[in-house]
C-alpha cells in the first residue's frame, strides 16, 4: 500500500531535524566554510582573475593528490571536460560511445559535442550505474572485434569508448567494466562528475580507465561556481586536452601561433581559488555527508522505507541521498507534498533516450533504468552545519 500524507510528514519532520536552520530545505546547497573569501580577495588584489594564476595549478595539485591521478587539467565545466577528453583521447566524428540511459544529460551532450553518437544501455539496481552484464550482452549481440577495433554490426560504425557514470557518487563495478573494455579494445572514460571522494576497491573513481572527468558545479560536493577537471595517467592525453582547451596556442612568450582549431575552455583563477579553499576541508565534507547518510539509513530502516547505501567494495561520497518509493504515483505524490511543504526533493533525471535530441540513438532494452526512474527520489543532502 502506498504511503499517505501522514507518513510523508514523518519523513519531512526528520529532514527538518537534519537542517534546522534552512527553510525551505534545499536539495543541495553549496557551503563556504574555509578560506574562500580570502583567496578570492587575493585574486582581485593581485589582478590574477583569469586563465593564468597560481590557484589553477594549486587546484590541479589538490585533485591529483586526492585522486592519485598523475595529471589533472582544470576546465570551465564538467560537460566541456568530457568533450575535451573524448577529443584528446582520439574519438573521431562518427564514432560511437556507449553510455548508460540513466544519467545527467551532460554525459550524452559531451559525447555529441565530440561529434560522436551515444549508445544507451541499462544500469543495475545494485549501483544505479552502468551494468557490466548489460555492456557485455550489448557487445556480444551487436559488435564485431577485429584487429583491435570494435565495429557495431547494426550501424557499421566504430565503437570507440565506454563512458560509465557514478550515479549520485556511487561507483559502478569498475573492475568488470574495465575488463570488458580491454576485451573489446574500447577506451574506458569515466564520468566521475558526481563522485569526487568516492573510491572503488580503494582506487578513486575517474582513475580506472584512460581518463575521467569531474564537475565543480554549484550543486556538487566541491564547487568553484562552475568548473570541471580532466584526470588521467596518460600524459599525452592530458597535454592534448590542455592544448585544445587553451585555444590550441603553442607555448611562446609573445607569439600567437595556433596549430589547430582550439577551444577557450580553461578554468579561470578566480574559480580555482574557491576550489582550493574547498579542497582544504574536503575530508570533513565527506565525513559530514557520510554521517548524514547514516542518519537517513537509521531513520528509513526504522520506517521500513528503502534507502540506497553504498555498493559492495565502494566508499561513496553520498553526494545526493536516494530513497525509493513504490511506484510513479507514490513518487509524484511525495514530490508534490514535500516541495509544497518546504523540503526540496527531486525525481531522478528523465532517461536520456526519451529526450528529443537523443531519441534516434541506438538504445538497448533498459528495464532497470525505467523501474528506477519511477521510484527514485533525491532528498536533501547538503553538508549539515551546526
Ligand atoms: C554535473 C554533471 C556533469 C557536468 O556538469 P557541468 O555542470 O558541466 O559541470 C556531467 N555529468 C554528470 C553525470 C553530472 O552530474
Amino acid at each position: 500500500m502506498n504511503m499517505d500524507n501522514t507518513r510523508f510528514e514523518e519523513i519531512l519532520q526528520f529532514i527538518r531535524t537534519l537542517y534546522p536552520n534552512e527553510n525551505p530545505v534545499p536539495l543541495h546547497a553549496p557551503r563556504f566554510l574555509g578560506r574562500e573569501k580570502e583567496y578570492l580577495t587575493q585574486c582581485i588584489e593581485t589582478t590574477y582573475v583569469s586563465y593564468v594564476g597560481q590557484f589553477v595549478t594549486d587546484f590541479e595539485e589538490h585533485i591529483k593528490k586526492l585522486t592519485g591521478a598523475h595529471y589533472a587539467v582544470a576546465i570551465a565545466n564538467g560537460t566541456a571536460a568530457l568533450h575535451m577528453t573524448l577529443l584528446a583521447a582520439g574519438v573521431q566524428p562518427g564514432n560511437e560511445v556507449i553510455t548508460q540511459a540513466l544519467t545527467f544529460v551532460a554525459t550524452a551532450a559531451g559525447i555529441k559535442h565530440a561529434l560522436a553518437e551515444p549508445i544507451f544501455i541499462d544500469v543495475e539496481a545494485e549501483t544505479l550505474g552502468m551494468s557490466p552484464e548489460a555492456l557485455k550482452a550489448f557487445l556480444v549481440e551487436n559488435a564485431s572485434y577485429k584487429n583491435g577495433v570494435t565495429i557495431n554490426r547494426k550501424t557499421g560504425k566504430r565503437i570507440a569508448a565506454v563512458v560509465p557514470m557514478h550515479t549520485f557518487g556511487h561507483p559502478v563495478r569498475l573492475e568488470e567494466i574495465s575488463a570488458i573494455c580491454d576485451e573489446y579494445g574500447l577506451m574506458l572514460i569515466e564520468d566521475a562528475a558526481e563522485s569526487l571522494g568516492s573510491t572503488y576497491k580503494g582506487k578513486h573513481t575517474g582513475t580506472w580507465g584512460r581518463a575521467g572527468i569531474l564537475s565543480f558545479n554549484g550543486n556538487k560536493p566541491v564547487t568553484t561556481g562552475g568548473g570541471g577537471m580532466i584526470i588521467s595517467n596518460d600524459e599525452a592525453l592530458a597535454e592534448k586536452a590542455r592544448h585544445l582547451s587553451t585555444t590550441a596556442k603553442r607555448k611562446h612568450p609573445w607569439q600567437f601561433y595556433h596549430d589547430e582549431v582550439g577551444y577557450n575552455l580553461r578554468l579561470p583563477n578566480i574559480n580555482a581559488a574557491v576550489g582550493c579553499a574547498q579542497m582544504e576541508y574536503f575530508d570533513s565534507t565527506i565525513k559530514n555527508k557520510r554521517e548524514t547518510a547514516e542518519m537517513y539509513k537509521a531513520f528509513f530502516d526504522q520506517k521500513n522505507i528503502p534507502f540506497f547505501t553504498e555498493p559492495q567494495d565502494c566508499h561513496s561520497n553520498y553526494w545526493l541521498n536516494v530513497m525509493f518509493l513504490n511506484d510513479r504515483e507514490e513518487r509524484d505524490a511525495f514530490l508534490e507534498y514535500s516541495n509544497a511543504n518546504g523540503i526540496q526533493t527531486r525525481p531522478v533525471w528523465q532517461l536520456i533516450p526519451a529526450l528529443p535530441p537523443y531519441a534516434s540513438c541506438q538504445c538497448d532494452p533498459i528495464p532497470i533504468a525505467k523501474d528506477l526512474e519511477d521510484r527514485i527520489v533525491n532528498i536533501p543532502s547538503s553538508v549539515r552545519i551546526f
